[in-house]
């Protein structure tokens, strides 16, 4: 491209970064809606694959560029192809964590080849902060998504409690005023690159630390909040490397990541402090609800039938267990067979139900379930007294009605859906073992629940052989 000057190529990208920018935005406000999420996440895709691309008309050597994108798409492609939905979450957290660890590689190249941050002024300060706090989030990002990574896939299994812990917790408290000392102190009286070190180390060492003490089942808002951390590496990267698509996409991420943890934390009536800090363990120690209530009373698949074939609504609420199961395909045959019966058919779904946010939603859609027969807990609580039968397909917590009726309980506050309220409860599960909270369900022990125990899937399916026959 030597017919163009330096001034125009650059104003081409921009325009073209600014088209990008426009197809970013459009791209995630169609991910609202089911029947534009497909495109929308096309259009993403594409957004990205135009910024990249015109970023090499001025790129000196594009082989390193190119085998770098390679080299991605196939490591990415695979990875995508291959993972189980159930193990979404954990390469949610991988993927984030080599975002982190983009921006950290960027900001310490930044640091090495711009003299201004040996000799940092008051004039240059704010080039020396932004790149030691890139640094700082893409390090943190970096290892603490590896270990939410391994804590979600089980890989590594190290208490609260113990010493190792500690250790890295305390790295982790160290390395916090450290980045302040490291930005603000040291680079004014001398050069900092023993300081630069150090700090790289205890960034590393700080983001296991971050994330170790943070139980296995908060992971999933771990690495929402990871996401919005790499978010904000890569827009605080693309200030430092003046690339204004970069500060858009890494904003992008890192507001929507924010929104979605603070979503999820409101969800399980929990404050983000609450689980980065505390747990749910902690809090559930005192709690007298992990006892056994009362006497259950089972149901068997044929009598459990019978009341179905009679039922006008049934409500089914899908939870964690449906997943493990893998039921969504028979749930959905069960719901079609019903509404050929007669009856009305809809599903309630929680946000937090199941282990990642719209973890229900993606399951009923790979089955094909109408996206117009889900509702949320405000639509279905009001009118429960209506429902003939109320399904809880592997839920535990997000039905738990001590989250109103027992104020000492853990979870006392956390909106549920009321399926107490139903005429009939049928509750399918495996035991009596408790959910993701570690309390016990009170409502196991009402007089209308039912309790069908079994695998989510045999259950099922049992039901739709009796309807079949
Ligand atoms: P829970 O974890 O409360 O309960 C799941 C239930 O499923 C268990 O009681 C278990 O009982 C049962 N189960 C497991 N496997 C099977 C199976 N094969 N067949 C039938 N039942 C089975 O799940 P919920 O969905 O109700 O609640 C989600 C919990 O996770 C909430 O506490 C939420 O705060 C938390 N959480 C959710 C996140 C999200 O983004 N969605 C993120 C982080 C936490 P049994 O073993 O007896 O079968």
């Amino acid at each position: 491209m030597t017919f163009l000057s330096e001034t125009e190529i650059t104003a081409i990208q921009n325009i073209i970064y600014i088209f990008s920018s426009i197809l970013f935005i459009t791209g995630i406000k169609m991910l609202g809606k089911e029947d534009t999420a497909v495109k929308g996440n096309f259009f993403s895709a594409l957004a990205m694959f135009i910024a990249v691309s015109i970023t090499f008309i001025d790129v000196v050597n594009p082989i390193i560029l190119l085998s770098g994108i390679a080299l991605g798409a196939v490591v990415g492609s695979l990875i995508a192809l291959k993972v189980k939905m159930t193990s979404i979450p954990e390469m949610v957290a991988l993927f984030n964590g080599f975002g982190g660890l983009a921006t950290f590689l960027i900001a310490w190249s930044e640091f090495d080849s711009n003299p201004i941050t040996f000799s940092v002024t008051a004039g240059n300060l704010f080039q020396h902060a932004l790149v030691m706090t890139t640094l700082y989030i893409g390090g943190v990002t970096f290892t603490g998504s590896l270990v939410a990574y391994a804590k979600l896939s089980e890989k590594i299994k190290i208490a609260k409690t113990s010493i190792i812990t500690k250790i890295f917790t305390t790295i982790f408290y160290i390395s916090l005023p450290f980045l302040l000392y490291s930005t603000f102190v040291t680079p004014f009286a001398v050069p900092s690159f023993g300081f630069f070190t150090v700090l790289l180390v205890l960034t590393l060492l700080g983001g296991i630390g971050f994330v170790l003490p943070i139980g296995g089942g908060d992971m999933p808002v771990v690495i929402s909040l990871l996401n919005s951390f790499s978010g904000i590496a890569a827009a605080f990267a693309g200030l430092l490397l003046s690339n204004n698509v970069l500060i858009v996409a890494g904003s992008l991420v890192g507001a929507s990541g924010l929104i979605l943890t603070v979503i999820m934390a409101k969800a399980m009536n929990r404050s983000i402090s609450n689980i980065l800090f505390v747990g749910y363990a902690s809090s559930s120690a005192s709690s007298s609800s992990s006892e056994e209530q009362g006497e259950v009373s089972p149901i068997s698949v044929a009598d459990a039938y019978l009341i179905l074939e009679s039922a006008s609504s049934v409500l089914i609420i899908p939870g964690y267990g449906m997943a493990v199961a893998q039921a969504q395909h028979v749930v959905r045959e069960l719901g079609e067979l019903l509404e050929d019966n007669g009856t009305e058919v809809k599903y309630g779904i929680h946000p937090v139900a199941g282990r990642m946010p719209g973890h229900m939603n993606v399951l009923l859609a790979e089955a094909n379930v109408p996206y117009d027969v889900l509702a949320e807990p405000d639509d279905v609580n009001p009118t429960m007294d209506a429902v003939d039968v109320a399904v809880v397909i592997g839920a535990n917590d997000v039905v738990n009605p001590s989250a109103t009726e027992e104020p000492g309980s853990p979870i006392y506050g956390m909106p549920i859906i009321e399926v107490h309220n139903a005429k009939t409860v049928f509750v399918l599960k495996r035991s009596m073992s408790s959910g993701f909270a570690g309390v016990q369900n009170p409502l196991f022990f009402k007089q209308n629940t039912r309790m069908l125990f079994g695998d989510a899937k045999e259950s099922i399916g049992g039901l739709v052989s009796e309807f079949k026959d």
